[in-house]
C-alpha cells in the first residue's frame, strides 16, 4: 500500500534533533513566549525575506489576527478565492467581516485577478489570495489592484512555505503572510502552530498585543486581544525543521517532475512555468472520472486525497452566507481534482509506481 501521508515516517529523519530541542526546552523550564519562540520568528522573517515574523497558535488565526490587526469597520468586504480550505473564509467570518468569492484561473487554480477587480465595491478593504497547493498567486497583478484601490493584502501562504515568484518568496508580497505550521504542511510542527510575516512596525505591535491577551507588559492590557501564542516546544521543532525545508521541497519538487513529465495527457497537470518556484505542498490532477479514478487506485494499493471534496460556498455551515452566489469555476475544479503521494517519505519508486498504475487507466 502506498500511503497518501504518514507523518512519523515524514518526521523520522529528524527524530534526534527533535528529541534535543525537546530535551532542551523542558530544561529550559520556559514553555511560553520565550527564546525559542523569538529565534524561530528570527530565523523564519530571514528565510522567506521580510522584516518580521509573529508565532501564532495556527494558520487560522494567523489569517484572523492579521485582519483584526488592521482595525476594519463590521461589514467591510475582504475578496477571497472561491477555491480555498475554509479556514480562509472562516477567518474573514469570525473578524467580523464579509468574504466576497473570486472565481480562480482554471490553468493555475489560484485567484484570478481579473475577478477580484470584478469584485471590488466601496466596502472592499482587503484581499486574500491563497498560494493554493504550493504555487504563488500572480502576485504582481494583485499587489497593483491593491495600489490602486488602497487595500490590504493578507497572502494565505500555508501551503506556500518557501514558494517564489521570479525568487521572492511567499509572505513578502503582501501586508502579511498568514503560515500554518500544522503537521502535513511542507513546514509542519508537531502540533498547531502559525506565524505571520509583514514589514510593517505598527501592525507588529498590534499583532504582538493581540496574540497576547492585548498586553505588552504583563497584566497591562492596552486593547482587547486573544490567547493565540506559538508554543516554545513548538517553535523548538520548527527551528529544527526549518533547516530541513529546503530539503523537503526539493524533494517533493523532484516528485513532481515526474509526475508531469511521465503520466499521460489524459490526466490534467499543474501549470508549469518558469518563473515560479512551486512547493508542491499537494500534487494535483484533474479527471473528469475522478471519483472512478480514486476508487481504480485505491484497489491498486494507491491512497490519495481529495482538496478540496466540497466547495466552500456549497458547505452547509455557508450555504445561507452564499446563497445564489454562482461559482462554477470552483465546483468543476472540487469535481474533477485529486490529489496524488507527494510527501517527504515517498521515494522515486513509490511515485513511479503510481504513475504506472495511472497510465493504465482507461474509461469504461
Ligand atoms: C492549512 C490551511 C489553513 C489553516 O491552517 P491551520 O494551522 O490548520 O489553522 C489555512 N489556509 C489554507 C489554505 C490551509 O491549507
Amino acid at each position: 500500500m502506498i500511503e497518501y501521508e504518514n507523518l512519523f515516517l515524514s518526521n523520522r529523519e529528524f527524530t534526534e534533533e527533535l528529541q534535543q530541542s525537546f530535551e532542551q526546552t523542558l530544561k529550559s523550564g520556559w514553555f511560553i513566549l520565550g527564546n525559542k519562540v523569538k529565534e524561530f520568528e528570527k530565523e523564519f522573517a530571514l528565510y522567506c525575506g521580510s522584516r518580521h515574523c509573529v508565532g501564532v497558535a495556527s494558520g487560522l488565526d494567523a489569517l484572523f489576527l492579521s485582519l483584526k490587526a488592521c482595525s476594519f469597520k463590521p461589514g467591510d468586504e475582504v475578496i477571497v478565492p472561491s477555491n480555498t480550505y475554509i479556514a480562509t473564509i472562516l477567518a474573514v467570518l469570525n473578524a467580523g467581516l464579509k468574504p466576497v468569492m473570486a472565481e480562480p484561473d482554471i490553468r493555475t487554480y489560484n485567484i484570478d485577478p481579473e475577478k477580484i477587480r470584478e469584485q471590488i465595491t466601496a466596502k472592499t478593504v482587503a484581499i486574500m489570495p491563497v498560494h493554493l497547493y504550493g504555487k504563488l498567486c500572480d502576485m504582481e497583478s494583485i499587489m497593483e489592484i491593491a495600489r490602486e484601490n488602497n487595500l490590504v493584502v493578507i497572502e494565505d501562504c500555508a501551503q506556500a512555505h518557501g514558494a517564489a515568484y521570479k525568487g521572492k518568496r511567499a509572505g513578502t508580497f503582501g501586508t502579511f503572510g498568514a503560515f500554518s505550521y500544522y503537521p502535513t504542511k511542507n513546514l509542519g510542527a508537531l502540533g498547531d502552530a502559525g506565524s505571520i510575516t509583514t514589514d510593517d512596525e505598527t501592525l507588529l505591535t498590534n499583532l504582538h498585543r493581540l496574540r497576547n491577551y492585548g498586553s505588552d507588559v504583563k497584566y497591562y492590557n492596552e486593547i482587547i486581544g486573544y490567547n493565540s501564542r506559538l508554543d516554545e516546544i513548538q517553535a523548538a521543532f520548527l527551528s529544527v525543521k526549518l533547516k530541513k525545508l529546503d530539503r523537503i521541497n526539493e524533494h517533493k519538487r523532484k516528485l513532481a517532475k515526474l509526475y508531469s513529465e511521465n503520466l499521460k495527457d489524459d490526466f490534467i497537470k499543474p501549470h508549469h512555468d518558469e518563473n515560479y518556484y512551486d512547493v508542491f505542498h499537494i500534487y494535483a490532477i484533474r479527471h473528469e472520472k475522478r471519483d472512478e479514478l480514486k476508487k481504480y487506485l485505491l484497489d491498486n494499493g494507491i491512497k490519495t486525497d481529495i482538496h478540496y471534496p466540497v466547495a466552500p460556498h456549497q458547505q452547509h455551515a455557508m450555504k445561507e452566507i452564499f446563497k445564489g452566489i454562482p461559482c462554477p469555476l470552483s465546483e468543476q475544479l472540487h469535481a474533477s481534482i485529486l490529489s496524488l503521494p507527494i510527501s517527504y517519505f515517498h521515494t522515486e519508486e513509490d511515485v513511479n509506481r503510481v504513475i504506472a498504475v495511472m497510465n493504465k487507466f482507461e474509461l469504461h
